[in-house]
């Protein structure tokens, strides 16, 4: 049977799912949890491996062939690798993710693999320590560098690094993390903040930093020439250094707006369907997901797209209140 396409009111395809599997972390970046003070979803509200595969086996019906595993931090949810395995098992998923920050990965890297996972994305948002622990709060970089080291050996590769870029906190680490690319085969992606939760509070740590501007420097300082990755469903647009082994993006949702080719929908981990970050419009399908309804869980799908709204206003001071952990990134 042919997938019918899942397209909103614009005409965009809706390929690609982002799936929470946990609203809860082990660290608090600053940019995207509070210390204290937030509420979690009750664990009876979380949706099951179970009930996961069966929404995405819904959504290959839509035409979703893509997904990727996000958070709060997926690996803290228990048993993230059978998870895997059922979805590369019981759906036609074509490609299968993930977005952590890499603390407990380099325990779990070779089973991720083994069971299906394709690649994965961390988070790293300094090269120093000091500077890594103060932005994530707890973070241990050592610890993620052993976790991208283990993920290369199993083969979850390209790997992906997340590197949000604050200006006066951390936007003099940018030739450090272009260098390193010249030896390593990592794709460095330097994203844009979004004034979304916490991120609109952060100024204290520095500010929104314009990728698009920092981009242009690069160019003229590195011949960087646009180039692109074996594989990538995103907004990222890529260069490499002439010569180097590896690639840098730019992820510029403020300076250089994408939001008319987004092709995703998320899915959070108590089965809510959340067609933009940048506003609280949400379909609530837990229920119908936890009864088996598919036929409700396929309307809640095709609902959550008709409401997809056209793009952000977060460059004329919209900001957007729920807080990022929730919503997978
Ligand atoms: N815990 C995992 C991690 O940190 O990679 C996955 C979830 S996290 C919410 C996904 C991505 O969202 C991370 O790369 C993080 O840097 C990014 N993020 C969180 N808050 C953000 C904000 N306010 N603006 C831009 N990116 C943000
Ligand atoms: Fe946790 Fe990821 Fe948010 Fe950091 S960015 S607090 S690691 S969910």
């Amino acid at each position: 049977m042919t997938p019918t396409k899942l397209q909103d009111r614009f005409g965009r395809v809706i390929n690609y799912l982002r799936i929470s599997v946990t609203d809860r972390c082990n660290l608090r970046c600053q940019y995207c949890m509070p210390l204290e003070g937030l509420t979690f979803h009750p664990k009876s509200e979380i949706l099951t491996f179970e009930e996961i595969v069966e929404t995405v086996q819904v959504a290959n019906e839509l035409g979703i062939d893509r997904a990727r595993l996000t958070g709060g931090e997926p690996l803290v949810r228990k048993g993230l690798p059978e998870l895997v395995r059922m979805l590369k098992r019981e759906t036609d998923l074509k490609e299968l993710s993930m977005t952590t920050n890499g603390l407990l990965l380099a325990r779990q890297a070779e089973a991720l693999a083994e069971a299906g996972l394709d690649r994965v994305n961390v988070s790293v948002d300094s090269l120093d320590p000091k500077r890594f622990r103060e932005i994530t709060r707890f973070g241990d970089l050592e610890r993620v560098w052993e976790g991208i080291e283990r993920a290369a050996e199993a083969g979850l590769t390209p790997i992906k690094i997340n590197t949000l870029i604050l200006r006066g906190f951390n936007d003099d680490e940018l030739d450090r993390w272009v260098e390193l690319t010249l030896e390593h085969e990592l794709v460095v992606r330097f994203l844009e903040l979004m004034p979304i939760g916490e991120g609109v509070r952060l100024k204290h740590l520095g500010g929104f930093c314009n990728l698009t501007e920092r981009k242009e420097e690069l160019i003229e300082r590195y011949g960087l020439v646009p180039d692109r990755p074996e594989r990538g469903n995103g907004p990222a647009r890529y260069w490499r250094v002439p010569g180097a082994k590896g690639l840098i993006g730019f992820i510029t949702p403020i300076s250089d707006k994408y939001c008319d080719s987004c092709n995703r929908m998320r899915l959070t981990a108590n089965g809510e369907l959340r067609p933009c970050l940048a506003y609280d419009v949400h379909v609530k399908a837990g229920e119908a997901i936890k009864r088996g309804d598919r036929r409700a869980v396929k309307r809640a799908f095709l609902q959550a797209a008709e409401i997809k709204p056209e793009g952000h206003h977060w460059e004329v001071g919209q900001t957007t209140r729920t807080v990022m952990s929730s919503l997978g990134g």
